[in-house]
């Protein structure tokens, strides 16, 4: 495997700018939904303008046998469907509920423009000056990181770290690391983990067949030969996968963490001795996270033509220090709620001055990673806390969205009685067919051996449910932020607080009952269990997909707008992913293809089929 790599001369200088936190303002903008074609992606062979008319011979199907060397990483190109965008105030748009709160336009020909959601969680910005040379203690270190936005503190230890040492309590920004090569230009925990890290990558990428069936693919292309892609993820083994995968393709690669606590150091070390350039370590500071940052970007000599982020500290730290460099930038992909939220945001105030990618909202992202994803680790979540039975418990999940369903169908199959609370009729009558009991949490509360949130909403289980639960009733939260349950209501004098186990505490009242808070309301699954590779592996290709998208987009092809990922490619995502499963799909008849008015290579669906 290739991987290219960069080396940075200067340490990082950062100039005094202050930051500030952008408000959401009143308007809401209007996204374009892109269809546009991923033709690009597999120049000659019949893409080009992605504008001009289908080729006559359509390009063979993705997986299907004789695909060329130029169709490599190509779905399938078809017909090109332009992007569009299209105004609110269209009377002929029907407006759609957004799952998040926001609406979706669907015009009479079915393209659809997607509104954003409501505001969930600000990214909150260090509001002062970042002097990188004052670092804190390390008890002033977790205060600190309060300020960084909520995806970079919510908790995601997906794999143990087998190599940690407590008893190394000297920052990686003071010690002299070098790799085997000589190479200094990262800064890890340590660099002597590097094989342990090797292991845990090795391990991901079985679980990964999307990612390395690009690679394979790519031998002898390059669609992002001269890609400079600044990340800012995760650092996780499949997020290293990941990260070689874009090495493969010809990128070169510069990564921070967007999390102060998720970081696998054994498989940053990994990254490192390959040659990645890697800053991060678990248990960052806040300062020492823009620091981080800042190392992946002021570097002399190179300037990143690409951004992949997660959460959108790095998409404003860019914004903040150096905007300049968004001169040279083609485009930014976003994962996170939070981050595409802030694009949104760019978007509307007329700031968002590169074409960007919303991976959450992709069809391969939302119906994986939120439905699948929590139905497999919300059970392992809960026993590695707790080491509970499931069965015949009294369980009642809050919010029968995609989360919501996914947790209710894994304790369901698990012999547990489960309620269900919904505020939307349609998810509520969902809940009902599905079989379970909708109620107020206020009619269960009493009697439930569980609580569970997914509702991505504020105060859903409140003071009030907490003094009426039962004793030993366990309490968690699925949702992305740690405001469903009210734990500030539980920091009073009267209650005692006992840590029982990692994530495990016990809350006490003084007539002796306890409940069980895991997480202390964060993410349970991703701070108290791993979440499924294979689920990674589909969002993991999502993002490399639309890294390779818009850095091959013809100019014009993406505005300075937020897109949804062209369905086609969520398509190729979910096809490249086939295989595993020995799953065979069945092709389109011509005449079957007629009569349904498909391209026989997809897309299959219209823009707002909900799956
Ligand atoms: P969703 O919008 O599909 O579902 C949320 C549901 O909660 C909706 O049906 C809504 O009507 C309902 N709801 C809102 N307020 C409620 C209330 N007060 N009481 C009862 N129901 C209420 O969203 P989703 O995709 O299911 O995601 C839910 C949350 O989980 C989000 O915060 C999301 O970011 C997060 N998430 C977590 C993971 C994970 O791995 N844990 C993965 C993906 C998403």
């Amino acid at each position: 495997m290739s991987v290219q790599v960069v080396s940075a001369a200067a340490a990082a200088k950062v100039p005094e700018v202050e930051l500030k936190d952008l408000s959401p303002s009143e308007a809401e903008p209007q996204l374009g939904l892109s269809t546009a074609a991923v033709s690009a992606m597999a120049p000659p062979a019949g893409g080009g303008d992605p504008e001009a008319p289908a080729p006559a011979a359509e390009r063979p199907p993705a997986l299907g046998p004789g695909s060329g060397p130029a169709a490599a990483l190509s779905p399938a190109a078809g017909k090109v469907p332009q992007a569009s965008a299209m105004k609110r105030s269209d009377p002929h748009h029907q407006h759609q509920r957004h799952r998040d709160g926001g609406e979706a336009l669907v015009s009479p020909d079915g393209t659809v423009t997607e509104a954003p959601r409501t505001v969930k969680k600000q990214i909150q910005f260090a509001d002062q000056k970042q002097e990188f040379n004052k670092r804190p203690t390390k008890i002033g270190r977790r205060s600190l990181s309060r300020s960084i936005s909520q995806s970079s503190t919510d908790s995601y230890s997906s794999a143990a770290s087998y190599t940690d040492s407590s008893d190394d309590e000297t920052s990686p920004r003071d010690k002299q690391q070098k790799n085997s090569k000589g190479n200094s230009d990262f800064c890890v925990k340590n660099i002597k983990q590097a094989e342990f890290g090797r292991r845990e990558i090795e391990i991901a990428e079985q679980e990964m067949p999307a990612l390395m069936a690009l690679r394979k693919r790519a031998q002898g292309e390059k669609p992002l030969a001269g890609a400079k892609i600044v990340g800012c993820t995760h650092i996780t083994a499949q997020t290293a996968v990941l990260m070689e995968t874009l090495g493969a393709l010809g990128a070169q690669c510069r990564w921070a963490a967007c999390n102060i606590y998720s970081t696998l150091n054994e498989v940053a070390a990994a990254l490192a001795e390959s040659g990645f350039p890697v800053f991060a370590w678990k248990g960052e500071s806040e300062d020492d996270f823009w620091w981080c940052i800042d190392r992946c970007v002021n570097v002399e000599g190179w300037q990143p033509n690409m951004i992949l982020d997660d959460g959108g500290d790095l998409t404003h730290w860019i914004y903040k220090k150096y905007p300049n460099m968004f001169k040279k930038i083609k485009g930014i992909v976003e994962e996170s709620v939070t981050g595409v939220h802030r694009l949104y945001q760019l978007s509307k105030a007329g700031k968002l001055c590169v074409p960007a990618m919303n991976v959450n909202d992709s069809v391969t992202k939302q119906k994986f990673d939120n439905l699948y994803c929590c139905r497999e680790s919300i059970l392992d979540g809960l026993k590695r806390t707790t080491d509970m039975m499931f069965g015949g418990k009294q369980v009642v999940v809050c919010g029968y969205g995609e989360v919501g369903k996914g947790c209710c169908a894994a304790l369901k199959a698990m012999g547990s009685i489960v309620y269900v609370t919904e505020i939307d009729p349609i998810c509520a009558l969902q809940a009902c067919m599905d079989g379970f009991r909708l109620v107020k949490l206020n009619e269960v509360i009493r009697q439930v051996d569980i609580v569970i949130t997914c509702t991505g909403n504020k105060n859903v289980v409140t003071r009030e449910h907490l003094d009426r639960m039962k004793n030993s009733c366990i309490v968690c939260n699925m949702g992305h932020s740690n405001t469903e349950i009210d734990v500030a209501s539980l920091r009073t004098p009267e209650l005692t607080w006992e840590r029982v186990r990692s994530q495990v505490d016990h809350v006490i009242w003084p007539d002796g009952k306890r409940i069980v808070l895991l997480a202390e309301g964060r993410l349970l699954n991703l701070s108290c269990s791993t979440v499924p590779t294979f689920v990674l592996s589909i969002t993991a290709t999502t993002q490399a997909l639309a890294l390779i998208e818009l850095y091959n987009a013809p100019e014009g092809r993406y505005k300075q707008d937020v897109y949804l990922l062209p369905k086609k490619m969520d398509e190729y995502v979910a096809s490249l992913h086939l295989p595993t499963f020995d799953a065979h799909l069945t092709e389109l008849t011509d005449e079957q293809a007629k009569y349904l008015g498909l391209n026989k290579n997809g897309p299959f669906k219209p823009n707002y089929y909900r799956y």
